[in-house]
């Protein structure tokens, strides 16, 4: 439950401060060890992953290629959420779609949910969140292979990887339907979470990921809107990202500079509160815990946005690359891989 670990992290900060102060009462020591912040999981004693770019790419052509079309309200938005279910399920994950009527005019959308039971805290989800559909306005997108096939497929592989670990938390897969309709699904699933009382330890989301370090784009990591969300993400983004993959900082580039193909470098972003408005922000709007993951800073900057032209080899175009899409992918991959078990030893 998020509220608890708050509460940890706030008395971890509240003793970093008092404590040095009051032994060394010199401001600079208090400072130093202040900003050490809470103690965090030693990633050495994390397992690894065991997935590669170059299969989550694999992956993606084969899910793209399968399922284009994927419209709410078109048969293959149905059999797309039919296969991820049916793969997560070989994987050893409770697998249900939940149907949803949603929106005007009213429609059914579905949310697939796969649920790895936690050894110690399995009522609290580790909750990972992306949609499988494509967006409907005109119909202009065919394969949606990066907003948001790059995300549902990603998900996929970390079904394969979690289903070899065991976690504290439950890891729960969320694959959304209509979020290019105003994030139907995601809203209906929200709010059915909280009824039921769900605990919800953190929410990932991945809408757009890949496009990023080593490509000369941010892989852009963006936390919460409140204030506490910052206080715990910003010490594991660094914890995660810089001091123990050693990937390479940076501020995200502004928008009109990153744009393709004016990227610059290619970097890690602690990229603050969530510009990005995904299914991540209906468990945000609960009070939840989030953070998102994307490749380049913002949707525009990736010039096959929501067009037809979105598929696999554009993006390796756009990455400058097959290798440095994968290797993009690969990184993301691993940064939330790790998030992973950081959240789940608070
Ligand atoms: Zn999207």
């Amino acid at each position: 439950m998020i509220s608890s670990v708050r509460r940890l992290l706030a008395v971890t900060v509240a003793g970093a401060v008092l404590v040095p102060a009051f032994i060394a009462g010199g401001a600079g020591t208090a400072v130093g060890k202040a900003s050490a912040g809470p103690k965090l999981f030693d990633l050495d004693k994390a397992p690894k992953p065991n997935v590669t770019g170059k299969e989550i790419i694999n992956g993606l052509e084969e899910y793209v290629d399968k399922f284009p079309m994927r419209h709410n309200g078109l048969p293959n938005n149905v059999a797309a959420a039919e296969f991820l279910a049916k793969e997560a399920k070989g994987y050893g994950f409770k697998t249900t779609i939940r149907k949803f009527e949603v929106g005007t005019p009213s429609r059914t959308v579905r949310v697939v949910e796969s649920v790895k039971r936690g050894t110690k805290k399995p009522n609290e989800w580790i909750a990972f969140i992306s949609h499988y559909d494509v967006v409907a306005g005109g119909g202009f997108t065919v394969q949606g292979a990066y907003d948001d096939g790059s995300g549902t497929n990603m998900m996929r592989y970390f079904g394969k990887a979690f289903s070899k670990v065991k976690t504290n938390r439950s890891i729960a897969l969320l694959w959304f339907d209509a979020e290019e309709n105003g994030l139907l699904a995601s809203q209906a699933y929200a709010d059915y979470l909280e009824k039921k009382g769900q605990k919800i330890h953190a929410g990932l989301g991945f809408d757009m990921v890949g496009i990023g370090y080593p490509a000369r784009y941010c892989i852009c990591i963006y936390h919460g809107p409140m204030p506490e969300d910052a206080a715990l993400a910003v010490p594991i983004i660094k914890h995660v990202n810089f001091d123990y993959l050693k990937f390479p900082e940076g501020d995200g580039g502004r928008a009109a500079t990153q744009k393709w193909p004016l990227g610059t470098d290619g970097h890690i972003c602690s990229c603050g509160p969530n510009i990005r408005n995904s299914d991540e922000s209906n468990f945000a709007e609960k009070g939840w815990f989030t953070m998102r993951w994307t490749g380049m800073r913002t949707a525009f900057d990736y010039p096959g946005y929501h067009q037809p032209w979105d598929t696999v080899p554009f993006m390796e175009a756009v990455a400058g690359g097959r290798e440095n899409l994968e290797q993009g992918t690969e990184n993301t991959f691993k940064s939330a891989w790790y998030t992973t078990f950081v959240l789940d030893n608070l």
